[in-house]
């Protein structure tokens, strides 16, 4: 599977001015392409890359292979529309092939991480830090590294191609509910870090409310710094919950269920689950950073770290999960945190009874192997690949 590591370069101020002027040329290149493919109408890569290679090799100072990859950088900016011409900011992201930048990790050259990276004032070896668990990513660096330029900072964004381990035949399903109020309930009741979260939301909320009453340039500024923030501790927390859970299903052999729609399906929930919602709950509910966006990502979380572990995912439909009773499947009512069934007297908190529903459904796939293959393609329910995975440095 492809994931992404992040690294962040530590030029000092020679090669930091030798990487804005390689961002800078190779953008103009770019530019350059981009008019060329709009005044001839033709976008396609190949013809872009007859009608302007050597043009731009002899007008830019640029290896062939980063004039190889603007060239189909611009070819896929117009994949979206032909409407209008691109136009490239001087900073913006470049990509470079794995034959011009070399990381040395520190096995290969002891005491010092370094990059050795083609830039347009000669090849540079640029020190960098990176964090111990991108660190084992990097071992399997293969292919494409984006250099990006953030707030005054470089990094590398380099795709690995990490091995997965041979899916579990798993006979049992951990059911997790996924809620507001506890963030990750699984069917044993167990919850993962919810609260803290919220309580911090609700904080952040009330501050965020008299900034936005003030109005004033300062505070704008403050308001900016505060959901970054937020954004940064949802990360690390989903992060922290996603593992957690399929460390949880490995150790009992099982496959994970979270409740909730399939991946893709998920981007235009924030406008359906609004209208059911409490007014006081829509503010959690559409920060940045707050579910379900934060849902989104916890569900990208658990599905590649449990594909990359060989743990079989299911996704639950979410019709009713939460109102039926995961004892007699008469359904009710859920009244708040609690959940009461009128038929059979179940008792149980809302949350877990949910993740047991979950677990319950998960189960009839996994224990019906003559059906499953078929069913789980019917529900897309299988391993959802995972393009791109980016965590904080
Ligand atoms: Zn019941």
């Amino acid at each position: 599977m492809k994931l992404t590591a992040k690294i962040k370069l530590l030029p000092n101020e020679e090669e930091k001015q030798a990487l804005l002027d390689t961002l800078k040329t190779a953008n103009a290149a770019c530019n350059k392409i981009s008019s060329y493919a709009w005044e001839n109408k033709d976008f396609r890569q190949f013809n872009i890359h007859k009608g302007t290679y050597y043009s731009i090799k002899n007008s830019f100072s640029l290896s062939s292979q980063v004039i190889v990859r603007c060239i189909a950088k611009v070819a896929d900016s117009y994949k979206l529309n032909r409407r209008t011409q691109r136009t490239f900011k001087p900073f913006k992201a470049i990509a470079y092939d794995s034959r011009i930048i070399r990381y040395k990790l520190p096995e290969n050259s002891p005491g010092r991480r370094a990059v050795s990276i083609w830039t347009v004032n000669g090849r540079k070896t640029i020190a960098y830090v990176v964090c111990l668990h991108h660190q084992k990513l990097l071992q399997y660096q293969k292919g494409e590294t984006d250099l990006a330029y953030i707030k005054g900072n470089f990094y590398l964004l380099a795709t690995c191609e990490v091995p997965e381990q041979t899916p579990i035949a798993a006979s049992d399903v951990l059911g997790v509910d996924l809620g507001l109020v506890n963030i990750v309930t699984d069917d044993t009741g167990q919850s993962f870090q919810g609260k803290e979260l919220n309580d911090l939301r609700k904080k952040r909320e009330k501050i965020r409310g008299s900034l936005q009453r003030k109005g004033t340039r300062g505070a704008k500024k403050v308001l900016k710094r505060i959901s970054g923030r937020e954004r940064t501790t949802t990360r690390i927390v989903n992060h922290t919950i996603a593992k957690k859970l399929v460390e949880k299903a490995k150790v009992e052999q099982k496959a994970i269920c979270p409740g909730g729609e399939p991946l893709e399906e998920l981007k235009g929930i924030r406008d359906r689950t609004n209208k059911r919602l409490r007014k006081s709950q829509k503010g959690l509910h559409n920060r940045c950073g707050s579910p379900p966006g934060s849902f989104y990502q916890l569900r990208q979380f658990i599905a590649y770290k449990a594909q990359r572990e060989g743990i079989p995912l299911l996704f639950a439909p979410p019709a009713y999960t939460s109102q039926t009773c995961s004892g007699c499947h008469h359904v009710g009512k859920r009244n708040g945190e609690a959940f009461k069934c009128t038929n059979c007297g179940y008792n149980d908190h809302a949350d877990t009874n949910a993740a047991k529903n979950i677990r319950s459904w998960g189960r009839t796939i996994v224990t019906r192997p003559e059906e499953s293959t078929a069913r789980r393609t019917a529900l897309s329910c299988n391993y959802i690949p995972i393009v791109g995975h980016v965590c904080q440095v």
